[in-house]
């Protein structure tokens, strides 16, 4: 299995042949202080072409929230000028996009020896499923490895169960990676599973949570998307079917679940980086997840997606402003769960409903299994606030990861405590 896995390894090159180069490509910030300073931000949109980061589409845009956008080289120039004679305050984040992607990998050789076995640092889609399996025989008793249906490409998706086979009884599910270029998440999946069963009958605590609680982990849910932003489009965050009727590619899968779906915004532009697709449960990723989920859902207790960036950690709804009958115990879970998260480092989370929180946004996954009886469902976007954003460094993987683990003991500490 080793010789396996490091043949698999060393066919990959730690230097990512790129085909969309980002060479001076400007990520600008603003934060719009009145409507007209939002109308001009939505005026350039037109005008420019833009790739917005933060928030993802511009019918969230209102004044005061902070607006990160991506824009080409030629553009750059125009919108400087264009928001100087507008006196509008900006700060360009990135100056060098091209240079920021290549920054994000550690270059230490020395860590690069054994770098594709480490949880700190980033793996292609490949090098996870290498993993996945390879932990599925190593640690038989307490991993395995279920398929549950394919992406739109043709690749096997599985979900990695983690946790006592014969004692535990309630489940979590921890999805990672909805969000192609959110690299983060992934990371935290594969880091998850590889502290868990390395601890199990070594720390009490994690002995005990394996005993009660069963991971149901989904390391990349969307791995069609996850493989492009390696290997065309690092900024890519769709999955990566065609739309009929267009020449543009890919669904956003966390606005594909059947809750209010197509309720709101960009909703007939497949060309849009939230379109929901062409139905609820259109795409097969989606629906691989929904039969999991339905055929699991009587010992389902919790369900965390994770995404990045911006440390937020939110409940439902994302649909409405409508309350959750259990609000206040999930406003309780969520409070304990950043406190436990900030006691490592200090890093601060906001928390709260995702559509106060963040904003509305329809058809995602957090929703529709709360809907289904997942009372405790959460949202999680990891670090940072943006200084990195898409981009966090390699050498951010690992306190990431520790200060989350926190935050996913506390919630799971809360789920073993649930009397059914
Ligand atoms: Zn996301």
């Amino acid at each position: 299995m080793k010789c396996l896995l490091l043949l698999i390894f060393a066919a990959k090159s730690l230097t990512v042949p790129y085909k969309l180069q980002f060479d001076n490509e400007k990520v600008f910030r603003i934060t719009p202080q009145n409507k007209e300073e939002v109308d001009f931000i939505k005026h350039l949109a037109t005008v420019t072409e833009l790739n917005f980061w933060t928030p993802q589409s511009l019918s969230h845009l209102i004044p005061n929230i902070t607006v990160d956008f991506h824009a080409n080289a030629e553009d750059s120039a125009t919108i400087i000028s264009l928001l100087e004679q507008k006196r509008i305050d900006y700060r360009i984040i990135f100056q060098n996009l091209q240079e920021a992607i290549e920054n994000q990998f550690d270059k230490d050789k020395h860590k690069q020896k054994d770098r594709l076995l480490r949880s700190s640092r980033y793996h292609t889609w490949e090098e996870l499923a290498a993993w996945a399996h390879h932990v599925s025989v190593k640690y038989p008793k307490l991993v395995s490895l279920v398929p549950i249906g394919k992406t739109y490409e043709g690749r096997p998706m599985h979900v990695l169960k983690v946790g006592n086979k014969v004692t535990s009884k309630k489940g979590i599910v921890l999805e990672c990676g909805a969000h192609a270029r959110e690299w983060i998440s992934p990371a935290f999946c594969k880091w998850f599973v590889t502290k868990a069963i390395k601890a199990y009958n070594k720390d009490k605590d994690m002995t005990n949570l394996l005993d009660s609680v069963m991971f149901h982990v989904i390391p990349v849910f969307n791995i069609d998307g996850y493989v492009w932003t390696w290997t065309h489009n690092r900024m890519w965050r769709k999955n990566r079917s065609p739309s009929p009727n267009s020449k543009c590619i890919g669904t956003d899968l966390n606005r594909n679940f059947n809750i209010a779906w197509q309720a709101a915004y960009d909703k007939k532009n497949p060309c849009s980086d939230i379109y929901p697709g062409s139905g609820p449960e259109s795409e097969m990723e989606t629906k691989a997840i929904t039969s999991y989920i339905r055929d699991n859902v009587s010992s389902l207790k919790a369900y965390l997606s994770l995404h990045a960036y911006g440390q937020m950690l939110m409940y439902p709804y994302g649909y409405t402003v409508k309350k959750p009958s259990n609000q206040k115990k999930l406003e309780e879970i969520a409070s304990s769960a950043v406190k436990a998260l900030s006691r490592l480092y200090g890093t601060q989370y906001t928390y709260g409903p995702i559509a106060s929180t963040i904003y509305l946004v329809t058809g995602s996954s957090v929703d529709w299994v709360y809907d289904e009886g997942v009372k405790y469902s959460f949202a999680i976007e990891l670090r940072d606030k943006g200084t990195y954003g898409f981009l966090l460094p390699e050498d951010q993987i690992k306190p990431t990861c520790m200060e989350t683990m926190l935050a996913v003991k506390e919630i799971a500490s809360f789920v073993i405590n649930l009397e059914s």
